[in-house]
């Protein structure tokens, strides 16, 4: 019975021999999904992982995912067009914001269920605003979204920067997008963001507050005098030579 046949005792090993499981070479330890990429299921998000991204520069990142939806709770999609390359815990962000508050927010003040999230850059190596020498922008972690517009089942487009879409659904963007990320930049910020909604969640040194720019206008409001020299608002086409 070879049940009963008790087995040899393990020969007790000295100081000086190599413990029997220590000889076999061990394959290098591969490092197990992030606590991010656990939480981030295809219940919250279409969010497959992609390959980290390293370089050039101080650009890349790893845990590096491409949100393609965001799954709303009764299971229907949101989609991102196109889709955001992030890293995980930015797209995790994005797709909470989406699911907790745009959705319902479009549903309550615009009458309409959310379909798109139009995505104007994501992972994107540059330096801040595309100036050259200016610190590495967030975008090039993967840690920032610019968003442009909108679109909704009724198949309106909503632009958030367009002055005639209903003042308190932008006032409600503004505030849930300051309460869920380290920096909002938006029209009357620098300049830079007067057609899009810029969010991202750079770290910043504890004390320092979190960054909430964006002048929600109205109609008659015209951008103020110090945007016109930075160049944001287009100027007139050269006359033509008359020889
Ligand atoms: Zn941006």
């Amino acid at each position: 019975m070879a049940q009963t046949v008790p087995l040899p005792r393990p020969r007790p090993f000295s100081n000086t021999e190599v413990p029997p499981a220590a000889r076999a070479a061990a394959p290098p330890a591969t490092p197990g999904p992030s606590a991010c990429r656990v939480r981030l299921t295809p219940e919250r998000a279409i969010a497959p992982s992609v390959d980290a991204i390293e370089g050039p520069g101080e650009c890349g990142g790893t845990d590096m995912v491409r949100l393609e939806a965001v799954v709303l709770s009764d299971m229907s999609r949101v989609e991102i067009n196109p889709p955001a390359v992030l890293k995980c815990n930015m797209a995790e962000a994005v797709a909470d914001w989406v699911r907790d508050d745009l959705s319902q927010l479009t549903a309550f003040s615009l009458g309409s269920r959310l379909r798109t999230v139009r995505n104007f850059a994501a992972y994107h190596c540059r330096s801040r605003n595309n100036i050259i020498g200016a610190m590495m922008s967030e975008h090039g972690r993967g840690n920032a979204l610019d968003v442009r517009a909108i679109t909704l089942v009724n198949g309106k487009t909503i632009d958030p920067t367009d002055v005639q879409v209903p003042r308190d659904f932008r006032e409600s963007w503004k505030k849930s997008v300051c309460a869920r990320f380290s920096t909002v930049l938006g029209p009357g910020s620098d300049g830079y963001h007067e057609n899009h909604i810029h969010v991202d969640l750079m770290e910043r040194r504890s004390g320092y507050r979190a960054m909430c720019q964006w002048e929600v206008r109205v109609p008659e409001d015209k951008p103020s005098p110090e945007l016109a020299s930075t160049g944001s608002i287009p100027l007139p086409q050269p006359r033509p030579k008359i020889d």
